[in-house]
C-alpha cells in the first residue's frame, strides 16, 4: 500500500517541469525551488512511510503552489538585521558589540559608495598609506610611539606573537591562559603563531621569579593578558606590570600585553570598576598592547596594536599583516569614533557605548517609568519598574554589575518564554532578558527612540 503511494510521488525534476514548477522557476531560482520541493518530497515520503499521511497531497494544484511560493519568500528573509537590545548588556558580542556613533555611521557611508583616498595622496597624486588616516590619531590619544590596525584583536595578538616570537618561546602565567568566547584560547593562539608556550606559576599565584627563571636563550616574548571575562580572587599574586617590563627589558625580550577591552578613558570616571586604560598599560612599560575596536572603545570591529616603534614596524612588515589588514569601511568608522575622544567632544556623551555605561541611574529610571506606563496601556500587559543589575559584557569589566532600573513585563495569556519569543520575532526583533520568570527590559541599552518600537511590538501581541 505505502509502496504504491510512494511510487505516485513525482521526482524533483518532473515536479519542476510541471506548469506550476515552471511558473515558480520564473520567479525564483532553479536552486531555490528545487530545494523547497526536495524538502517537501522528503517530508511527504516520511509521512507516508510512517502512516501519518495516507494519500499523496495534490502537488500540482494552485493551493500547493501558493504554499511553496510562501515558503520561497520566507526563505529569502534577511537573517542579519538590526535588533533592539533590551538586555542591559552594553557590549553584547552576540548582538554585534558596540553600536556606532552617528558620526561613525556617516563616515562609513561616505566611503562605502564612493572611491576614496584609502591609499591615495591627493597632494602628490601618488600612492598613499592606509595607516596614515588613523595611526597618528591613535598615538595622540594614547601616548603610543606607533600604531597598527588589523581586523580584530585576535589577529593583533596572533600577528604580535608570530612576528616577535617566531619559533622561539613565549612565557605566560598559568593564571592568564584565557579563553574569550568564540574559540579565542590563548594556548591555541600561541600554538598557531608557531611559538612555543612556556607556562609559569600557578592558577592563582605567579611571581616575578617564576617569569625570571623561565626566560632562557630562546625566549622572545613575555605575554600577559587582561582577565576580561573572569577574575581570580582570594589567595592571589601577580607581579606589577612595571616589574614585568623591567625584567623583560633587562633580559632583552618583548613585553606584550593583550588588553582586550581596551578603554581609552578611565571607566571609574562613570562609577565603574577602575581598569587600566591603554595609556596606563603603555606607561607601565608594555612594549605592545593589543585591544579590540568594538568593545570599550565603542567603534567598529578591528584590532589595535600600539607600542614601541621598532616592534610595531616589525609587525607591519610581516606578511601576515597584509592578511589581517583592516577594511576601508571599518577604517572610516574607526577614525570617526576616535575623533570623538578629542576635545571639545566628551566621549562619555558622544560614544554610544560609553554613554550607556555611564548613564545615571535616575535617567534610566525616568525612561523605565515612561516605558512601563506605555506598555501597561497595551492590551493584556502589566509592567512595573524594578531594581536590577546590568553588565558591561563583551569581555569588559566582568565584576562590574551596573545598578539599573528595568521594566518587568507580564502578559495575561503568555508565559515569560512565549512573550520573549513574540518580542524576538517582531519586525525588528526586541531582545529581552528573562529573570525571576518575568520578561525584563533594561532601558540602558535601548537606543534613543527605540522605546516606541517596543510599545508597538507589545501592541501587536494578542
Ligand atoms: C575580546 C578579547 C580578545 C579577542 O578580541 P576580538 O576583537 O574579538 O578578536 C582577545 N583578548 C582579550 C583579553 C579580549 O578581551
Amino acid at each position: 500500500m505505502s509502496v504504491d503511494l510512494l511510487r505516485q510521488l513525482p521526482g524533483v525534476d518532473t515536479w519542476l517541469a510541471s506548469s506550476h514548477g515552471l511558473a515558480l522557476v520564473a520567479e525564483y531560482s532553479h536552486v531555490e525551488v528545487a530545494a523547497v520541493m526536495r524538502a517537501h518530497l522528503a517530508r511527504i515520503r516520511e509521512d507516508l512511510r510512517s502512516g501519518r499521511q495516507t494519500a499523496v497531497p495534490p502537488l500540482e494544484s494552485d493551493e500547493y503552489a501558493a504554499l511553496l511560493r510562501a515558503e520561497l519568500l520566507a526563505r529569502r528573509a534577511d537573517t542579519l538585521v538590526g535588533v533592539v537590545n533590551a538586555t542591559g548588556i552594553v557590549i553584547h558580542t552576540n548582538l554585534g558589540r558596540a553600536p556606532l556613533a552617528d558620526e561613525a555611521v556617516a563616515a562609513l557611508a561616505a566611503v562605502a559608495g564612493h572611491y576614496s583616498t584609502l591609499e591615495y595622496d591627493t597632494e602628490s597624486g601618488r600612492r598613499g598609506s592606509r595607516g596614515k588616516h588613523v595611526e597618528s590619531l591613535l598615538c595622540e590619544l594614547t601616548g603610543a610611539e606607533a600604531a597598527l590596525v588589523v581586523n580584530n584583536c585576535a589577529a593583533g595578538v596572533l600577528l604580535a606573537l608570530t612576528a616577535l616570537a617566531g619559533s622561539g618561546e613565549v612565557v605566560v602565567s598559568r593564571g592568564e591562559l584565557i579563553e574569550i568566547g568564540g574559540s579565542f584560547r590563548m594556548p591555541d593562539v600561541i600554538a598557531a603563531s608557531g611559538a612555543r608556550m612556556v607556562e609559569v606559576g600557578t592558577t592563582n599565584r605567579t611571581s616575578l621569579a617564576d617569569y625570571a627563571n623561565a626566560i632562557g636563550a630562546d625566549t622572545r616574548v613575555l605575554l600577559t593578558s587582561h582577565p576580561s571575562n573572569y577574575r581570580v580572587v582570594g589567595f592571589t599574586a601577580r607581579p606589577s606590570p612595571q616589574d614585568l617590563a623591567s625584567l623583560a627589558h633587562e633580559r632583552g625580550v618583548a613585553f606584550v600585553h593583550d588588553l582586550g577591552s581596551g578603554a581609552l578613558v578611565d571607566p571609574s570616571f562613570a562609577g565603574l570598576d577602575p581598569e587600566p586604560t591603554v595609556s596606563d598599560c603603555l606607561r607601565q612599560g608594555a612594549d605592545i598592547v593589543t585591544f579590540s575596536g568594538d568593545k570599550m572603545l565603542g567603534g567598529p570591529q578591528c584590532g589595535l596594536v600600539l607600542g614601541r616603534v621598532d616592534l610595531v614596524e616589525k609587525l607591519r612588515r610581516h606578511s601576515f599583516a597584509r592578511a589581517a589588514r583592516i577594511d576601508k569601511l571599518s577604517l572610516a568608522a574607526l577614525v570617526a569614533t576616535l575623533k570623538l575622544y578629542r576635545p571639545p567632544s566628551d566621549p562619555w556623551q558622544s560614544v554610544p557605548v560609553l554613554r550607556m555605561l555611564g548613564a545615571p541611574v535616575d535617567e534610566i529610571g525616568r525612561r523605565a517609568a515612561a516605558l512601563a506606563a506605555a506598555i501597561a496601556r497595551c492590551d493584556g500587559f502589566e509592567a512595573r519598574v524594578t531594581e536590577d543589575v546590568g553588565y558591561a559584557g563583551g569581555g569588559a569589566l566582568p565584576m562590574s554589575a551596573l545598578q539599573t532600573l528595568s521594566v518587568e513585563v507580564t502578559h495575561a495569556r503568555l508565559g515569560a518564554a512565549d512573550l520573549a519569543r513574540s518580542l524576538r520575532t517582531f519586525t525588528r526583533p526586541i531582545v529581552a532578558r528573562i529573570a525571576r520568570d518575568r520578561v525584563v527590559l533594561d532601558p540602558r541599552t535601548v537606543l534613543p527612540g527605540q522605546e516606541s518600537e517596543i510599545v508597538e511590538a507589545c501592541r501587536s501581541i494578542r
